[in-house]
């Protein structure tokens, strides 16, 4: 296995002077060299070909010694520096200080077709970063990390990617969330990779110490490598580039409300530069379609992360960002012409992607009352996300209204003992969006073509990332094959894995993702 390292962030960027894995306080630095902990036994679980053929790893590559030397951290290629990177961030509305990689470890750049690619393992042991934590991550929180990126990919949403999931054979003591007993679990590394990691929080953490060189070293260093076709110089380059993560933050917002998913902790560390989906802790997507809810049961107070706030979170920590980034501009009116117009933006984005769910491509004047009028009965009782737009591109246009009801009745959790109101309120919708859809030219075929092209059959639901996690302790690895194969393709019919196009099993109505 033949591997091209150019390491640019760790070579253009100061590191941390000293050279050891203890927990400190790290100034003057945007990273630490540190050295990933050996697995005692690493066992390969699964490997994504995709993202292997993007590093210029062969699919025959994937079985052999050195590839799982290389995502265990058990053998450290002589061309790179492990380190650990340095950032701070905003956790729950509050100024946390300095955070950084507690346990994650950039093996190293690869660069491949042109393309560079930041690796990193999740769980390879304490860094300067860990706090009182031990830098460790276990099986099921690495199941759920790997599948739900890969799946996050494959449905359109910007997003870090995984190369690999390892079981290291070592031992990792947890709380676990369903007795509140501590126990012993399997240890886990995933291989995760992206264009950068760079966070809002990297700005944040050298905005706070006041290292106005480092901040700009780190602001030009993202520009020229990510933002290559930012051409501006002055203090407009770092506007545009403030733009530019805007409009990226942006369209990562539209994205999660599209496919129902609720990230659970969008502290501004674990908001990407390149506005990608990062960070799989106890994110979940959403069944019943509820804006208030959120999977982070430590959350469940002032439920700050529920679906529907997640775009306006986004925008508060844009907020911070430009506090970060300030120093560089030292001008606030246009920053907040940049954030003011998220707002305007983010409305016109969101309506126009759901009138695209709901299959409509033409401009009527009460377009939006009607969806407004649809998410109060998608709430009104308890509907599927993902079954309800699914199927709702199977009514046809000249339908009657019991008709059309008839085809959605599966996303309804509780289809028999509907209430006769809520059923009356569906049928005056959807006389109301029969008329409307008659107005559409696109005959019934187009448009269910172009609505299935942009509202999933298949998402990573909660229970069935539970199954693979259950199966994968007792060592039985074909239900996360299964889901990656199913998840690759999750908007095309696929009749061989039609049982996982259902509702969530009532055994798994209150059990969440756990990050830890
Ligand atoms: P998260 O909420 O997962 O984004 O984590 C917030 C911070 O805690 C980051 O700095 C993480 O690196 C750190 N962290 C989370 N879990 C661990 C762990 N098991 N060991 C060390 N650091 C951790
Ligand atoms: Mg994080
Ligand atoms: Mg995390």
């Amino acid at each position: 296995m033949t591997l091209h390292f150019d390491n640019k962030f760790s070579k253009a960027l100061p590191a941390d002077a000293l050279l050891t894995n203890d927990t400190r306080l790290v100034t003057g630095a945007c990273f630490s060299y540190v050295t990933p902990r050996e697995p005692a036994q690493p066992l390969l679980v699964h490997a994504s070909e995709e993202v292997a053929a993007l590093l210029g790893i062969s699919t025959q590559d994937l079985s052999s010694a050195s590839f799982l030397e290389f995502v265990s951290g058990k053998k450290i290629w002589p061309e790179t520096k492990p380190y650990a990177m340095n950032y701070a961030g905003h956790q729950f509305g509050h100024w946390a200080g300095q955070l950084g990689d507690g346990r994650a470890i950039v093996l190293g750049e690869i660069v491949h077709n042109h393309h560079s690619w930041m690796v990193q393992l999740k769980g390879a042991g304490q860094t300067p970063y860990s706090r009182r934590a031990d830098g460790l991550a276990v099986l099921r929180s690495s199941i759920r990390e790997h599948l739900c990126s890969e799946a996050m990919y494959h449905l359109g949403v910007p997003t870090t990617r995984s190369l690999a999931l390892v079981e290291t054979g070592d031992l990792v003591l947890r709380d676990i969330l369903y007795n509140g007993k501590s126990a012993y679990e399997k240890g886990a590394v995933v291989c995760r990779v992206a264009p950068t990691f760079i966070r809002f929080g990297n700005f944040e953490l050298l905005a706070a110490q006041n290292d106005i060189k480092n901040l700009t070293a780190l602001a030009d260093f993202t520009i020229a490598h990510h933002f290559p076709y930012i051409q501006s110089s002055g203090k407009d380059k770092y506007l545009d580039f403030f733009k530019e993560v805007t409009s990226k933050t942006l369209e990562v917002m539209v994205a999660w409300q599209r496919v129902g998913f609720v990230h659970g902790v969008m502290n501004t560390d674990n908001m990407s530069i390149l506005g990608l989906t990062i960070d799989y802790g106890p994110y979940g997507w959403l069944e019943d379609y509820n804006p208030d809810w959120t999977p982070n049961t430590t959350d469940s107070e002032h439920k700050r992360y529920r679906f529907g706030n997640q775009p306006y979170i986004a925008l508060w920590n844009l907020y911070q960002l430009a506090n970060a980034l300030y120093p560089l501009i030292r001008e606030a009116a246009p920053m907040e012409t940049i954030l003011e117009g998220y707002k305007t933006d983010y409305e016109k984005d969101y309506e126009a992607m759901m009138k695209r769910k709901i299959g409509l491509f033409e401009n009527e004047n009460n377009d939006a009352l009607m969806l407004q009028s649809l998410e109060e009965l998608l709430q009104a009782t308890e509907t599927d996300m993902t079954l309800f737009f699914r199927l709702l591109g199977t009514v046809l246009k000249e339908s009657s209204r019991e008709e059309a009801f008839q085809q959605i009745t599966e996303a309804f959790y509780n289809g028999q003992g509907l209430n006769h109101s809520v059923k009356e309120s569906f049928y005056e919708w959807f006389d109301w969006y029969l008329v409307r859809l008659r107005k559409e030219r696109q005959s019934d075929f187009e448009r269910k073509v172009a609505m299935d092209a942009i509202n999933p059959k298949y998402v990573l639901r909660n229970y069935m990332a539970q199954l693979a996690i259950e199966d994968a302790e007792k060592g039985i690895f074909d239900t996360i094959i299964e889901l990656h194969t199913v998840l690759k393709k999750p908007y095309e019919e696929q009749p061989e894995f039609e049982k996982w196009f259902a509702k969530r099993p009532e055994w798994a109505r209150h059990k969440v993702g756990c990050s830890m």
